[in-house]
């Protein structure tokens, strides 16, 4: 390491030592790095001019000076089911450090073997599941919208049962934190009051330093309100991008509101509103127009880990901002994505009929948004080729080219608006799917290929055209499992 200019802390040790059990890391065989992310370490305060030097760390071999690596304990609901095992089964905090401009970064290393909570799993995680998330991160991030990122993977030799045999890989994934709902959850169904009212102190003192002073009720029910706002605004953003979480399991969920543990994501190509991205989902519980109301039902579950040490009425306050917020943010979101700067009575009524067009002509999403960015310099033609039948084009183009007559801006800076939030470029499965086989192969210039383009999804980029093509037939719905 070089140019290190972060500071090393590791405040989650603060904390009761029920929230967790200290575990060096299973090394891996033969590990090799395949992908750094330079500009990240950057912008967390250090310059990694050696790559290799930071093999033995994803592989677990090596610690640097400072790092006391600790499973965290949580529990949480997985499918609706309370579960009070659950637990950090394959990742370990290996620190916390806080870069030259303040900012808090948590390291997790993803893949480091069994711990006290691995139950059946095997304390590993495989390549391909490393990818997606690795990629998945950097897609949301470039997107704008909050999540954990990757800093760093490795590959290595070490064989991993799932339904075939694979290889391991371990991510060093980064977050301002890595506390979870479930967090709350442990604490306030396993711990007692102390230990809830210790967590969520911890939670402001590092996240939410603005509220700090308030007397204790208020900065409570003020937290509890941001944490469900931030969860619905989240959420506002992914339907927006189309993205499907997948395991919006209560320890799937960010105490700060970022997008958190990918595994069977994915983002819409045609539009389909009850879209299942995860094959062991099949009631569709996790389906992408259950999305917000199930974020809703999450805020509830840390809302009754809360009761014990808040006031019920602050509570029940703090949840009703989850469907202002979320009705907000969506409209605001959906109103951009239109390019419809003046407010009218009919915009809610132009918004769904569009996606329910979407839905019944598998109209495929990102294109038709980024096709609408621009309508007046290339045209009707890119909108009605998304149409199987035409006529249904026409007939919304009509409606669409009357409703922007009562628009303020002109065409030009609307349409360069609306470039700024419909992504031309998006992490569909089948371009995740591409670089895995090729990296399965040894091969991770793809992969790198891939990241670079969705570093700049708002950027027309015209030498990756190829990126932003349809899917081809094989690599539509495909249907990703939840074992990773
Ligand atoms: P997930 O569905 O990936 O959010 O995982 C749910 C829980 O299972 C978490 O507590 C994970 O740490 C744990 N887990 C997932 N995969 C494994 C594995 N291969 N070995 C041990 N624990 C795992
Ligand atoms: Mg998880």
């Amino acid at each position: 390491m070089s140019g290190n200019g972060f500071r090393v802390e590791h405040r989650y040790l603060e904390l009761p030592n029920s929230f967790y059990t200290r575990v060096k890391p299973t090394p891996l065989k033969d590990a090799r790095m395949v992908c750094f992310n330079h500009s990240l370490a950057e912008d967390m305060g250090f310059r990694a001019d050696s790559e290799a030097n930071w093999t033995g760390i994803g592989a677990g071999t090596e610690l640097l000076e400072g790092m006391d690596p600790v499973a965290m304990k949580y529990t949480g609901h997985q499918f609706g089911v309370y579960n009070p095992d659950l637990g950090d089964g394959r990742g370990l905090l290996l620190w916390e450090t806080v870069g030259p401009d303040g900012r808090r970064w948590d390291w997790h290393l993803k893949g480091a073997g069994m711990t006290p909570y691995s139950r059946f799993g095997d304390g590993r995680a495989v390549l391909r599941s490393t990818i997606r998330e690795y990629l998945c991160s950097e897609a949301m991030y470039g997107l704008g919208i909050p999540t954990t990122r990757a800093l760093f993977m490795v590959s290595a030799r070490d064989p991993v049962r799932r339904e075939s045999i694979e290889t391991a890989a371990a991510l060093v994934r980064v977050a301002q934190s890595h506390i979870r709902f479930g967090h709350f959850e442990f604490a306030a169904h396993h711990e007692g009051p102390d230990a809830v009212k210790t967590l969520l102190e911890h939670v402001i003192a590092l996240h939410f330093p603005h509220l700090i002073d308030l007397p204790e009720d208020e900065r409570r029910s003020r937290w509890f309100e941001e944490v469900v706002e931030r969860t619905a605004r989240l959420i506002a953003d992914w339907q927006a991008v189309g993205f499907c979480h997948g395991v919006m399991n209560s320890d799937n969920m960010s105490i700060i509101g970022d997008t958190f543990d990918y595994g069977p994501y994915a983002f819409l190509d045609d539009f389909d509103a009850g879209y299942i991205c995860n094959h062991t989902d099949q009631g569709g519980r996790y389906a992408y127009n259950r999305q917000p109301q199930v974020g809703f039902e999450n805020c509830r579950f840390l809302a009754t880990a809360l009761l014990p040490i808040m006031d019920e009425d602050d509570v029940r306050r703090g949840l009703r901002r989850y469907e202002v917020a979320y009705n907000d943010r969506f409209l605001q979101n959906m109103r951009d994505k239109l390019g419809l700067a003046q407010e009218e009575e009919s915009d809610l009524s132009l918004i769904m009929d569009t996606f329910s067009m979407m839905h019944e002509h598998h109209v495929d999403y990102t294109l038709f948004f980024r096709a609408i960015s621009n309508l007046h310099s290339r045209g009707h033609a890119p909108v009605r080729d998304l149409f199987v039948d035409r006529s249904v084009a026409d007939q919304w183009l009509e409606r669409y080219e009357e409703r922007l007559l009562k628009e303020p801006r002109a065409h030009d800076e609307r349409e360069y608006a609306m470039r700024g939030v419909n992504p031309k470029y998006i992490l569909r499965n089948y371009l995740a799917q591409q670089v895995i086989q090729e990296a399965q192969n040894g091969d991770y210039e793809p992969m790198k290929a891939l990241l670079k383009v969705l570093e700049r999804p708002f950027d027309e980029q015209p030498e990756n055209e190829a990126y932003a093509a349809l899917p081809p037939d094989w690599g539509k719905h495909l249907s990703i499992s939840c074992s990773s």
